[in-house]
């Protein structure tokens, strides 16, 4: 059997920040170990069950082992399309998980034992290329959906957008997208700084949290090459050819999404109610797309990926060839109730999604 479950999706319920605490917010999400959350507050007493929860205490080594993400990044190696999402209000920890906390200069990096999945994510490949032995080629990509509007956060200059493209082979791509190689942790850390000292740039203009009203979407294109020598039953006359070595090449995007939460219509107003129209538009879309693909096989419809960018550019992981590892993230505050309870809802529909990679 070729069908693979989507990974049930993993819950992450981050600490109290420093903030919440002093003004007094009140912790009213907690998980008792047992892949349950529950929520309890004034008028709301509800328990989900996931099969991986992390709570507050969760380390960032622990969320990478215990998530899966390691198993993804063997998969990618062997050739398959793998996506990890976060996703969650902002301020549920999206980042904080794929990046780690964000350093406050640049000159001093992030302790190792808070870098998120996207860097144990890198480390392991780099491991896996070692100790294979084989010609692993590793390259990234990496945009942002903002407005709608593709743009490439590797190229440098002020940001443009990008046609995005279907074809038949490729499915939806990217037109001109920038890919740069790496072969080490160095390049590639450098890299997210680039690309996120200009997103910083960027937001002068736009607004203080601009990171959070865009989508990010870094892949790593993984070309292996099989080892020279493998092939020992061919005949002697048998002259390798670089065109004729069999390759494998993988993926593994690393989606950053836009906050989910509903944006109070109060002071919302030009540019900022355009912004989160997009963001709730595109995060609808992905939503209908994944409780379309929840419904059994033989019930499925079309499935819309058409209707927005994201759906789009995540149609491959999403739609059956590819797979996905989803992290919910929420705030255990007391503030935030309604959209950890919607965050939650969201991720148990998310639970019945199949893939066929
Ligand atoms: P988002 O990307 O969802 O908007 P962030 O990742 O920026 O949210 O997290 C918001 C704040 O909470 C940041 O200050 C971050 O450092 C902190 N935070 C998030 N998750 C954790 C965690 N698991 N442990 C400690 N601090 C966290
Ligand atoms: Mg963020």
């Amino acid at each position: 059997d070729t069908s693979v479950s989507l990974s049930p999706p993993a819950i992450r319920v981050r600490p109290l920040t420093c903030t919440e605490t002093q003004r007094g917010d009140r912790r009213v999400v907690h998980s008792l170990g047992d892949g349950t959350v529950h929520v309890n507050a004034a008028r709301h007493d509800a328990t989900f069950g996931f099969s991986t929860v992390f709570d507050a205490g969760a380390s960032q080594e622990t969320v990478f082992e215990g998530s899966g993400m390691r198993q993804l990044v063997e998969l990618a190696i062997d050739g398959f399309s793998c996506t990890v999402f976060a996703f969650g209000q902002t301020g549920s920890g999206k980042t904080y998980t794929l990046m780690g906390p964000l350093t406050q200069s640049e000159t001093r990096p992030v302790a190792p034992g808070l870098l998120g999945l996207m860097q144990r994510s890198f480390a392991c490949l780099l491991e896996q290329s070692r100790s294979r032995g084989s010609d692993l080629a590793l390259s990234a990509s990496y945009l942002e959906i903002y407005n709608e509007q593709v743009r490439d956060l590797l190229s440098p200059g002020p940001p443009s957008a990008l046609p995005l493209r279907w074809s038949k082979t490729r499915g939806f791509y990217v037109e001109n997208q920038l890919s740069v190689d790496f072969e080490s942790l160095e390049a590639i850390a450098d890299l997210l700084l680039q690309a996120g000292s200009q997103r910083r740039r960027t937001s002068a203009h736009a607004l203080n949290r601009h990171s959070s009203r865009s989508h990010a979407l870094l892949t790593i294109q993984v070309r292996s090459r099989a080892m020279r020598g493998a092939r020992v039953s061919l005949p002697p006359t048998w002259v390798p050819q670089p065109s004729t070595c069999p390759s494998k090449q993988g993926t593994l995007c690393f989606v950053d999404l836009a906050g989910s939460e509903r944006v109070k219509e109060t002071g919302s107003s030009g540019e900022l109610s355009v912004e989160a129209n997009n963001i709730n538009r595109s995060l609808l879309a992905l939503g209908h797309c994944i409780s379309l693909l929840a419904k059994p096989q033989g019930k499925r419809t079309h499935i819309p990926y058409r209707d927005s960018k994201l759906t789009r550019l995540l149609a491959r992981s999403l739609g059956g060839s590819g797979i996905t590892l989803m992290v919910a993230c929420v705030s255990p505050s007391s503030r935030c109730l309604s959209e950890t309870l919607s965050t939650l809802h969201y991720a148990s529909r998310a639970r019945k999604v199949t893939t066929r990679p």
